[in-house]
């Protein structure tokens, strides 16, 4: 259907009501604008950037090289292959050795000793073993437990608790393999005890 004039009219008011004012040295008003957004933005993003670099510290590499175990940790050429295979990543995908290396070559301390992740380790060694260039990811695990500890991050207590945790995980294991290989069944009640008194403990630790 054909317009009528007077909503052809209505229509070019609207339009010249919208359109952007030409300025003749700095071009249309909404590029004026545009520019004073991106300067905004711009100026925010350098904010986050310098935010971010005083929180790094860059010693922190060296600080990991300088303890037994940590000396090749500048070697690594995130390649992934340690993350492949640990254990722990396959049941836990936020856990990654080669994400908390990256970390600690970055310079990101603070994150890096705050984190629980540090002791979600099983201290295997099979990162290392597969590592290309012979990083030392298992002892570096050590160092980084050693130093939250030592700054109070986490209590000397967790350290403990996890130490059992880890030989009560090894005993549960054995006995089980055992019972099976020896056709004893393990007793569902013990078995249920056992676990129960290890998560009453974990409810209660000081972290
Ligand atoms: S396997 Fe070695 S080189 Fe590769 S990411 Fe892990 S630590 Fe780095
Ligand atoms: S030592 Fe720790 S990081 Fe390395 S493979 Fe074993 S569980 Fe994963």
């Amino acid at each position: 259907m054909a317009k009528s004039k007077s909503n052809d009219q209505k229509e070019k008011k609207q339009q010249k009501a919208t359109a952007p004012v030409k300025n003749s040295t700095t071009g249309t008003g909404n590029s004026v604008q545009k520019a004073k957004i991106s300067n905004g933005a711009s100026s925010e993003k350098q904010d986050t950037k310098e935010l971010l670099l005083n929180q790094l510290d860059l010693r922190f590499r060296d600080e990991i090289a300088g303890h037994p175990g940590g000396e090749n940790i500048r070697r690594c050429f995130a390649c992934g292959t340690c993350a492949a295979g640990c254990p722990v990543t396959e049941v836990d995908s936020e856990y990654n050795c080669r994400r908390i290396i990256r970390q600690i070559l970055f310079g990101m301390r603070e994150e890096v000793l705050s984190s629980p992740l540090i002791w979600m380790c099983l201290v295997c060694y099979r990162c290392y073993v597969r590592c290309p260039q012979k990083v030392n990811f298992t002892d570096i695990m050590r160092v980084l437990r050693y130093l939250a500890v030592k700054e109070k991050r986490f209590s000397p207590e967790t350290f403990e608790w996890i130490n059992e945790l880890d030989r009560f995980s090894q005993v549960m294991r054995h006995d089980m393999v055992k019972g099976f290989f020896d056709k004893k069944k393990v007793s569902l009640e013990e078995l249920q005890s056992r676990i129960e008194k290890v998560i009453k403990e974990a409810v209660t630790q000081p972290r």
